[in-house]
């Protein structure tokens, strides 16, 4: 037996997604209905051969590395969102991307699977990635084992509540602007996105400051106003 145990991985694929920059992402797949993301294969893995047969399923589990935050140090104890930032649990009593090995685990829903330009991508459906994640590993999700009916949620159990949000006159015109334009659903993705509150917990009684999420190729100026939260305008990066 080797005294310690170690492997190395490298990436079969890499992200490219809608989410920028870590604020704003949300805190777990499927909370946005829309493609969010796509899947590359990279070589020697950009084969269509490799993906035979998983357009039969409609989700997959996504293992992936949490490139952005991979050299920070991982805690034993950890602050989650969901507890208002004040009370914390043990780091494998969490989904926390601050970890031993800073590996991610998301299932997600998969959409298109198809070539361009020699290049092999799946498109991701409300995908929690940031841009330029590298993928570990992809696996059909298998709902006889993996759907349990009676599973406990802990101090997660269901969906955090969602928040009204409004668009201003000016907004709504650069959204429909946008969408005619680029031909993607960005009203949706912006409502989905903020409606979540991506506030830290420190900021999330702080209302009328102006905060900015960048998505695909805008940056969004939205505040947190005492009753809704307002999307004031968008911005071409
Ligand atoms: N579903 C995954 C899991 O449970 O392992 C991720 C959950 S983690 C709480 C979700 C957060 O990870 C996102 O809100 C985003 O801030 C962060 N994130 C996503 N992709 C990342 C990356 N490549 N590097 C660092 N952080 C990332």
């Amino acid at each position: 037996m080797p005294s310690t145990l170690s492997y190395q991985f490298s990436p079969i694929g890499i992200v490219h997604s809608c989410y920028k920059e870590k604020f704003g992402i949300p805190r777990q797949p499927g909370l946005v209905t829309e493609p969010t993301a796509r899947l590359e294969l990279i070589p020697p893995y950009n084969r269509l051969d490799t993906l035979d047969g998983l357009s039969d399923f409609s989700h997959i589990w996504v293992h992936f590395i949490f490139h952005a935050t991979a050299s920070e140090k991982w805690k034993a104890k950890v602050r989650p969102p969901r507890l208002g930032g004040k009370e914390k649990v043990g780091v494998f009593a969490s989904r926390s991307t601050h970890r031993p090995n800073p590996i991610g685990l998301s299932v997600i829903q998969i959409g298109r699977i198809y070539t361009e330009n020699n290049k092999v991508f799946i498109d991701l459906i409300g995908a929690d990635l940031l841009d330029q994640t590298p993928v570990l590993d992809i696996k059909p999700y298998l709902p006889y084992a993996d759907k349990i009916a009676d599973a406990e949620g802990g101090f997660a159990p269901s969906k955090a509540e969602t928040h009204n949000v409004i668009f201003s006159a000016l907004a709504e015109s650069q959204c429909r602007k946008y969408e005619d334009l680029h031909k993607k659903p960005i009203t949706t993705l912006i409502k989905q996105v903020i409606e979540q509150d991506p506030r830290p917990s420190y900021l999330s009684n702080q209302v009328d400051r102006e905060h900015g999420i960048s998505l695909w190729d805008i940056n969004i100026k939205w505040c947190a106003r005492n009753d809704h939260f307002e999307i004031i305008k968008i911005e071409y990066e």
